[in-house]
């Protein structure tokens, strides 16, 4: 169709209906119409969604690292018509992907990465790796791409075929875990034409809110002492240990916990603790995540740290550096888009759960021990409000918070795992290949796609959306990045656990030609629980 038919017949659909917004592009019924025939698409794409998930579940790669993930998920858009450009700021993982032109331009984002030793057989509910101590998806991060690119072609039809103008932008949330990428693509104006972006991130309900959101922001930061090797034993006093300042960096910052704020997290890894015991060490790492809830409070504990680590090094006669590796904002979605967002999920509604997703569930959620074996959800929560700072007492983060400090923001929740896991954990990986995902994914690229055709097709909710950010969320608060222009990306982590479990794992990868899906692959009865005849022992 000629872009002068579409136009007149856009304006037919205009004089006819009543009353209408003089901006709006169509109307209520033609959006109406738009919106079955996307749910139908996805629908029709339900085998590609449980492929798409199956496979990145079976490369369980951690941030940075997620090279078959990317090298996947850009093939199968590019074959679908999207247009793709990679290594946006210095990272090699990261890529986006476009269709279309012009304004608006709705981004589509989700996490990629994996949680170490978190391997786990899907569909099994108790703890069984399909490689012991490797990498996998425990988180459930390989699901939230997949509906995203589901959506997007399923709305992709339609713009096409109706000449609809805007622009559609799918990107990938590398290295989320290690909060390493977003603030990055942010400084590098990655997102810098974006009308609103759209995130996704697993949970067990289909839900969305706005305003300030609970849980921290947080710095991610590596400190480095150098000292000097002596024979450990033959002249340890000519020796000056790195390893000593670490260890008091962190027994100090143990004393001083008791004297931070109830609301902050802050926890470490020894990176580098030296190379043998008969060596005075002269090179020792310790990499601290330091949490709060607002932008301040993150800022006094990043410089709380910094001096500690320079204590350790007086104490220690050591140099001291340190680098930030990661960093995420306190997230504040929305309200406009959450509220758009949240008619739609009203339509959509649950997945139908079978037996078997219930039994491999409270199964579950007894081998885990929980109190409650409550199942799956089968009713969706309110839309969710604010979070006054007074009532936060902290918990996890995601980089997706300096992304909402720059442009309308939301996170869509999505029911592909089980309710009432610890998370990070491999018992978060058992859900993330089986029917419970594959239902889930498909039912949040539903909410995303009428979403995204909420927002091609009705300016004001853009306006307004902006209209929001600019007047009420940042009218006296400003978005004050921690990274500078010169911070590089930390491209190096995760390189070592890759390159000693790569080559098992992909004797693994799910080859959707032979196998109806990875369960069938691994031979997998779904489910698979616990029997009082078990001989499984406890883990
Ligand atoms: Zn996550």
């Amino acid at each position: 169709m000629k872009r002068a038919v579409a136009l007149v017949m856009v304006a037919a659909a205009l004089a006819l209906a009543a009353p209408l917004s003089a901006q709006q592009l169509v109307d209520a019924a033609r959006l109406d119409g738009y919106k079955k025939e996307a749910v139908k698409g996805v629908d029709e794409m339900a085998k590609l969604a449980q492929e798409m998930v199956d496979s990145v579940f079976s490369f369980g790669e951690l941030g940075m690292q997620e090279v078959e993930t990317s090298r996947y998920l850009t093939a199968q858009l590019e074959k679908f018509g999207f247009k793709i450009t990679r290594g946006q700021s210095g990272i090699p993982t990261a890529w986006v992907a476009t269709y279309g032109s012009g304004k608006p331009v709705i981004a589509l984002g989700s996490d990629i990465d994996g949680i170490p030793q978190s391997s786990q057989k899907p569909g099994v509910a108790y703890h069984d790796p399909i490689i012991e101590g490797a990498p996998g998806h425990g988180e459930g991060h390989n699901t939230g791409m997949p509906l995203n690119i589901i959506a997007a072609i399923a709305v992709k039809r339609i713009m096409e075929r109706d000449k609809l103008p805007g622009t559609l932008m799918l990107w990938p949330g590398v290295a989320e875990e290690l909060v390493a990428s977003k603030a990055w693509f942010v400084r590098d104006g990655m997102f810098k034409d974006v009308d609103v972006n759209l995130f996704t991130h697993v949970g067990q309900n289909l839900n969305v809110g706005w305003g300030q959101q609970g849980g921290t922001g947080l710095v991610s930061m590596e400190f480095t002492f150098e000292g000097e090797t002596a024979h450990s034993a033959g002249a340890p006093w000519r020796g000056r240990s790195a390893l000593d300042a670490v260890e008091l960096m962190s027994i100090g910052w143990q004393y001083r916990r008791e004297h931070l704020r109830l609301s902050q997290r802050s926890h470490s890894v020894i990176t580098n603790g030296g190379d043998q015991p008969n060596v005075v060490p002269r090179n020792a790492s310790i990499w601290w995540y330091f949490r709060e809830i607002d932008q301040p409070h993150i800022k006094e504990l990043m410089e709380l740290g910094i001096k500690m680590a320079e204590g350790a090094a007086l104490m220690t006669n050591t140099k001291m550096s340190y680098r930030i590796l990661g960093t995420a904002y306190p997230r504040h979605f929305n309200k406009v888009v959450a509220e758009t967002m949240y008619e739609n999920i009203k339509t959509v509604g649950l997945p139908t759960w079978t037996d078997a997703d219930q039994t491999l569930a409270k199964a579950l959620q007894k081998e885990l021990g929980n109190a409650r074996q409550e199942g799956l959800a089968v009713k969706i929560g309110n839309l969710g409000q604010p979070q006054p700072l007074e009532n936060n007492t902290g918990g996890g983060s995601d980089d997706i918070g300096d992304i909402s400090w720059n442009m309308p923001t939301v996170t869509l929740g999505y029911p592909a795992n089980i309710p009432g896991l610890p998370g990070h954990n491999w018992s978060s990986g058992i859900a993330s290949a089986t029917p419970i995902a594959h239902k889930g994914v498909v039912a949040g690229a539903k909410v995303q796609a009428m979403t995204v055709l909420d927002l091609l097709t009705k300016p004001e909710l853009i306006k307004g959306a902006w209209d929001y950010f600019n007047n009420v969320q940042t009218k006296d608060e400003k978005y004050i990045p921690f990274i500078t222009r010169d911070t590089p990306p930390a491209t190096h982590l995760n390189k070592a656990i890759l390159e000693k479990y790569r080559e098992q794992m992909r004797k693994f990868y799910y080859d959707p030609t032979k196998y109806p899906t990875y369960l069938d692959q691994l031979g997998i009865k779904y489910p698979t629980v616990r029997t009082p005849s078990s001989d499984k022992p406890q883990q």
